[in-house]
């Protein structure tokens, strides 16, 4: 089977909703600043966003107290009208999902559930709030599995009943846009995913 351009799918439904003059409600799922600089720049003038930002992978605390601070000050700085929705961090959770997959490689079964549990969570959030849509930044990542993460928002959309967005944020240049914009707002640019595993991956990587 061909593989599907999820950046044509979103290009195609952007055309879709200007044709019809529309402005959706949209839950965008935020991992970081940085992944989110381009995507929110791209998709503002198109949906009502509301940022969710759900990251239980994050370890250890402090990283994750920044990474959100660091969220915020960008949709102040970049002067957008866009609602942060908080998650309580609940990093247990994400040591749950991980048992025995600790020492396994990116993109490997330990990602899979790690991307699958914070979309699950964003449909239903998108579900509670009454969204049109919803979606992630994840795939503006060229680490991350955009086939994997598309198709588990596709399944989790069939389960909560709110649209998926789909999507490949590195299409137009995005991820060259969200280094720009990183240096533009001077943004922290974290060295490695966001779990300890990824850490400890990235530190053994740099020696
Ligand atoms: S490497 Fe990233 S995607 Fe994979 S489990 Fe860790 S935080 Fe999640």
């Amino acid at each position: 089977m061909p593989e599907i351009n999820y950046g044509r799918l979103l290009d195609e439904k952007l055309r879709e909703l200007e044709k019809n003059g529309e402005k959706p409600s949209l839950l965008l799922h935020a991992c970081c600043a940085p992944c989110s600089s381009h995507t929110l720049d791209f998709l503002n003038r198109r949906f009502e966003i509301t940022l969710y930002f759900c990251n239980p992978n994050i370890a250890p605390e402090e990283e994750y107290d920044f990474r959100l601070s660091e969220l915020k000050r960008l949709v102040q700085e970049m002067k957008l009208d866009v609602k942060i929705v908080e998650e309580t961090y609940d990093p247990t959770s994400f040591t749950e999902l991980a048992k025995g997959l600790e020492a396994l490689p990116e993109r490997g079964e330990r990602c899979r559930k790690c991307i699958a549990c914070r979309l699950k969570k964003a449909g239903e959030k998108a579900k509670e709030l009454k969204c049109d849509y919803f979606t992630t930044t994840l795939t503006i990542s060229p680490h991350k599995d955009c086939k994997f993460i598309n198709e588990c928002g596709a399944e989790i959309s069939a389960e909560c009943g709110v649209a998926y967005l789909f999507s490949d944020f590195k299409k137009h240049d995005g991820y060259k846009h969200s280094i720009e914009l990183s240096r533009q707002y001077n943004l922290y640019r974290q060295n490695y995913c966001g779990c300890i595993y990824s850490k400890i991956n990235s530190q053994k990587e740099n020696k």
